[in-house]
């Protein structure tokens, strides 16, 4: 069985559409897949048949951050009418549209002409994130790709490196346990935290109400995911695997494409 608890659609920042990622799911003989679009459940909505053929979890993957490092995490199996969700929903395209605007402030004062309004027209109309704004960098010629565009102007400690308007991290794990989901904290490699501020994020989410990580995110070297996995048993928290899935290419790993999580481990599907 293949599980991947961890994909994007158009809905946020994506290149496929609901319906095309679940038949691209089919493909790669996915068996149990998870939409989790950044602070968005819209592409359910777009799953006019509810996914026929897979075995749909319901998630999404939540902005926040932890200690001034913006962090990702993923609600699974989640009630998506529930009154939790609309609310966490509504409170972050809200933080998302003032995050926005105080980037494209910050992007105008380092020479980005109507950073603002050339992101907007590239959003999706409900979501709008960095990715846009580094779309209208390049386009307007100021960096050659979307790494150069992040490398420079978006990514950790640059101008467009907004994060205070989200929800902070003990609002998020309510939302989702409050909608009956699993709060598991993503990708926890990216954040480039030493061990020990890892050990201390993680113990801070467990007190929290946290209970679950991603032992694989995507393609990792065998000891990355070793290392994961000790934290994961150490911590008793739950597993969970995916492939982060944004569209085919270099930088993310296809549909359903990482390695099996080890024996080791609780994975969080045994609480589905
Ligand atoms: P946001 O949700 O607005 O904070 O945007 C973050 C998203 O930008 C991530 O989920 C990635 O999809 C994308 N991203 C982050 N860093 C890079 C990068 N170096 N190159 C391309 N996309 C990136
Ligand atoms: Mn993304
Ligand atoms: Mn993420
Ligand atoms: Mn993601």
């Amino acid at each position: 069985m293949i599980f991947d608890l961890h994909s994007h659609t158009t809905l946020s920042d994506g290149s496929l559409h609901p319906v095309d990622l679940v038949s691209l799911a089919l493909e790669k003989n996915v068996n149990v897949l998870a939409i989790t679009d950044h602070d968005t459940v819209d592409a359910y909505s777009h799953l006019p048949n509810g996914g026929a053929g897979i075995e749909l979890i319901a998630g999404i993957e939540f902005s926040t951050q932890w200690q001034n490092t913006g962090i990702h995490v993923l609600g699974l199996n989640i009630d998506l009418k529930s009154d939790a969700i609309t609310a966490g929903v509504t409170f972050q395209t809200d933080a998302r549209l003032q995050r926005a605007r105080e980037i494209g402030e910050n992007l105008e004062k380092r020479g980005i002409e109507n950073a603002f309004e050339g992101a907007l027209e590239l959003a999706n109309g409900r979501y709008i994130g960095r990715p846009h704004f580094a779309r209208h960098v390049i386009n307007i010629g100021k960096a050659k790709n979307m790494q150069a565009a992040f490398k420079n102007y978006l990514g950790d400690g640059k101008p467009g490196d907004v994060r205070q308007h989200w929800a902070d991290l003990s609002q998020i794990i309510d939302w989702i346990r409050d909608a009956n989901g699993i709060p598991v904290l993503a990708h926890p490699l990216k954040y480039k935290l030493t061990r020990t501020k890892l050990k201390r994020l993680l113990a801070n989410f467990i007190e929290l109400g946290g209970q679950g990580m991603e032992v694989i995110s995507g393609q990792q070297t065998p000891q990355q995911t070793s290392g994961m996995a000790q934290l994961c048993v150490e911590l008793d928290l739950l597993a969970s695997c995916g492939s982060d899935f944004h569209m085919p290419g270099k930088r993310w790993a296809e549909l359903g494409s990482f390695s099996r999580l080890p024996g080791k481990v609780t994975p969080v599907w045994e609480q589905f």
